[in-house]
């Protein structure tokens, strides 16, 4: 039995152990901003802005995933930044993906930079041409978000610690059931579980996981200090969302890979990335260190109008930007600004019965003729 599945098992029995005769089963909400605190201040839940049971419940199942201890987050981005801002300081530099998600690189531009933090891009298909002398961090998402290119994430962590960089990764793309960078060399794993995780499309959440534990304390302390904390309520769905999504997870990957293959060979598809595909830039890579090949898809259609055309007419897609929800769900890229062909179509795959849902991609498809 492979461990993620093991672990994807035992996700849903973590509190086992704590049940007395008479308890919910079911995760109680915990709304707190304060709580009974007599006496000597440690060792116990004081203020809402600390600590919070919600919280902890939500942590002790992402790091059941992670295999590491994670520390949750409003956004996916005050994650991100909980890092940046925990662990970095003026005269640092820092090394970003050119093509990742952008407002991870717009913090370190618009803010950091104000306080001394220099900063370079490379993209991430050739992440590991330049070595990493001279970086304090080295920052990559693989698969990148939107362009699909990956990483090395083993070789890029073996060089960047040989020269005394950290490594952190995005991994919100695949999710711990996808892909484990820790398990890999990577210091610092960062996530949206406002994508695939929560997965209901109602939640922004995010995540850190380590196994260093001073960088677990040092974005404790950032999240302790800043207020930049959770909502319980939200840490309450986002813990639901999670039990469920190793078979969300399922569908969606295998259904991504059936929906790539025959978009292949539509008249009206110029061009598709899925890094399953076999004559994908980065199958090979993908087999190596991926568990499965995720759920993304970008296609590029003739142009911008046929690409809104698509979407638009899919009677099984949302027109939406983020990914990883239940619904199938796509996005012109070009209105981000995105540096992509203008008929380039990022698809996230949703959990709707494979079939059917190529029947509607298919059929809107066809109507745009080739
Ligand atoms: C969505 C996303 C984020 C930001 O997450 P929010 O929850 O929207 O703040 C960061 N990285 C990647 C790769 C994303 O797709």
């Amino acid at each position: 039995m492979s461990d993620t599945a093991r672990r994807a098992a035992e996700l849903s029995h973590l509190r086992d152990s704590t049940f007395a005769k008479g308890d919910p089963i079911p995760l109680p909400l915990t709304m707190a901003a304060i709580y009974h605190a007599p006496g000597d201040a440690t060792g116990f839940n004081q203020y809402g802005r600390f600590s919070n049971p919600t919280w902890a419940a939500v942590e002790e199942m992402l790091a059941h995933m992670e295999n590491a201890p994670c520390v949750a987050f409003p956004s996916g981005m005050a994650a991100i930044s909980s890092v940046f801002f925990g662990l970095l300081k003026a005269g640092d530099r820092v090394l970003l993906p050119s093509d990742g998600y952008p407002t991870s690189r717009g913090v370190v531009e618009r803010y950091l930079q104000g306080f001394g933090v220099e900063y370079d891009v490379r993209p991430t298909a050739s992440y590991l041409d330049g070595g990493f002398e001279r970086y304090r961090l080295a920052f990559v998402e693989t698969p990148s978000n939107p362009g699909l290119d990956i990483c090395d994430i083993a070789a890029v962590a073996k060089v960047a610690h040989a020269a005394g960089a950290l490594l952190i990764v995005d991994n919100t793309t695949m999710t711990p059931f996808g892909q484990r960078p820790l398990d890999l060399g990577a210091d610092i794993v960062v996530a949206a579980d406002t994508k695939a995780p929560n997965g209901h499309s109602d939640v922004l959440f995010g995540h850190v996981a380590s196994r260093d534990p001073d960088i677990i304390t040092a974005v404790q302390d950032w999240r302790k200090t800043s207020g930049c904390i959770p909502s319980p309520f939200d840490a309450w769905l986002v813990h639901r969302g999670l039990e469920t999504l190793e078979v969300r997870f399922e569908r969606m990957c295998t259904s991504a890979g059936v929906v790539a293959r025959r978009l292949q060979h539509h008249p009206a598809v110029r061009s598709v990335r899925y890094p399953g595909l076999e004559n994908d830039p980065s199958h090979n890579l993908a087999s190596a260190q991926m568990e499965r090949f995720g759920f993304l898809i970008s296609l590029v259609l003739d142009t911008e109008d046929k690409a809104e055309d698509f979407i638009n007419g899919c009677a099984l897609m949302q027109a939406a930007t983020s990914f990883g929800g239940v619904h199938t769900s796509a996005e012109r890229r070009t209105r981000r600004g995105d540096a992509v062909p203008p008929g380039f179509v990022r698809l996230s795959v949703g959990c709707e019965p494979t079939e059917p849902l190529w029947e509607a991609i298919k059929a809107s498809l066809d109507r745009l003729g080739g």
